[in-house]
């Protein structure tokens, strides 16, 4: 640390990404997809658009707005763009709950929630799931603070029902309740249409896992006009050309591309089914997960052992040095090969 860093950061505790690597390995520990962006996306990077690149992007996203609205079949006004879904939290939770306001999460979830509501000076409460992982509803009910969720959570991967979430956002009328689906393409209840119907809630979304971007860097909430008006005004302060022309250009054609992802996706949850059917032949317990990775654990060795393990023979898993889930592992969903690879290695490792 140097003698200059602002004596608020001092004690800041930043995110930890999961690796990334060079060599080649099959990497299952940051729930990329195995599959490249759809031909869609290579067609509209063209020379034209490299040539424009002297000009600013568009502070407004026009074209990706668009692109986004006709998707869920709202209005851009309802749509807020950010360089990865974190950006857009990042907003969020600065926005609505910065400089001492309140926000709650689980207490096991996704990882960034309580960095930001430590940046940006959040009190945040940290609600413990029940023994199986699951949300308990009731203590969302009337909470009176804003809340943040992850639907399907990570790393459990379980989901919250439509009617659950409905609960959750219509008895905390005077609080944000944001939902972060970036999960949700993989087959969970996605509450996206209550954005028409309840003003205090904002969904999130991210091109990085069903829509093989995470290279990219593109993300977007969906909410009430008077939201995302908070939101642009925040964007507009700190960052206006947030996203650039080519990431703009190249999400815009990625979401109506519907019938290249809809298939990548259909793949991605059968390798899910086909991966758990194969770990509990092998004794291991796993969450019904609705997302594109699974959550593991053995009695045979420990979840940091069997990571090793599996690091020495090339494949890359996530593994949280954490109360409660340290004996568990997060495994990313790939191609059927890569999970074939992956079984018979665990196999191997397991029965040795
Ligand atoms: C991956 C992830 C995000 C952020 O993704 P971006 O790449 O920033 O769009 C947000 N929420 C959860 C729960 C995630 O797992």
């Amino acid at each position: 640390m140097s003698r200059f860093l602002s004596k608020n950061y001092e004690k800041l505790v930043p995110y930890t990404p999961g690796e990334q690597v060079n060599e080649k390995v099959i990497k299952l520990n940051t729930n990329e997809s195995p599959f490249p962006p759809s031909p869609k996306v290579k067609e509209v990077l063209s020379e034209a658009v490299i040539d424009k690149l002297n000009l600013y992007s568009d502070p407004e996203l026009k074209e990706l707005r668009k692109a986004i609205a006709e998707q869920f079949d709202v209005t851009p006004d309802m749509v807020f763009c950010g360089n990865g879904s974190d950006d857009v939290l990042a907003f969020a939770i600065m926005g609505f709950c910065g400089n001492g306001g309140k926000l709650c999460c689980p207490e096991i979830s996704y990882g960034f929630y309580p960095v930001y509501a430590d940046i940006f000076g959040v009190e945040l409460e940290q609600i413990p799931l029940k023994d199986d992982f699951s949300i308990d509803i009731n203590d969302y009910i009337g909470k009176g603070k804003n809340i943040v969720i992850a639907n399907p959570n990570a790393p459990t991967g379980l989901a919250l029902s439509f009617e659950d979430v409905e609960k959750i956002v219509s008895s905390n009328p005077d609080n944000i309740v944001i939902m972060d689906e970036a999960y949700m393409a993989f087959c969970g209840e996605s509450c996206m249409e209550l954005v028409k119907k309840y003003g205090n809630l904002l969904v999130t979304r991210t091109f990085s896992k069903s829509h093989s971007l995470a290279g990219l860097r593109v993300g977007f909430g969906i909410a009430s006009k008077e939201i995302i008006d908070d939101l642009n005004k925040l964007k507009y302060s700190f960052n206006p050309y947030n996203l650039n022309t080519l990431s703009i250009k190249a999400a815009a054609a990625a979401i109506a591309d519907n019938e290249y992802y809809d298939d990548k996706i259909a793949q991605i949850v059968k390798n899910r089914e086909y991966t758990v059917t194969e770990l509990k032949k092998l004794g291991f317990k796993c969450t019904d997960s609705k997302a594109n990775f699974v959550f593991v654990s053995t009695d045979k060795i420990s979840a940091a052992a069997l990571a090793a393990e599996l690091r020495k023979k090339g494949i890359l898993i996530r593994y949280f040095n954490k109360a409660k889930i340290d004996n568990y592992l997060r495994i990313t969903i790939g191609s059927i090969e890569e999970m074939q690879t992956l079984v018979a290695a665990i196999k191997e490792i397991t029965e040795a």
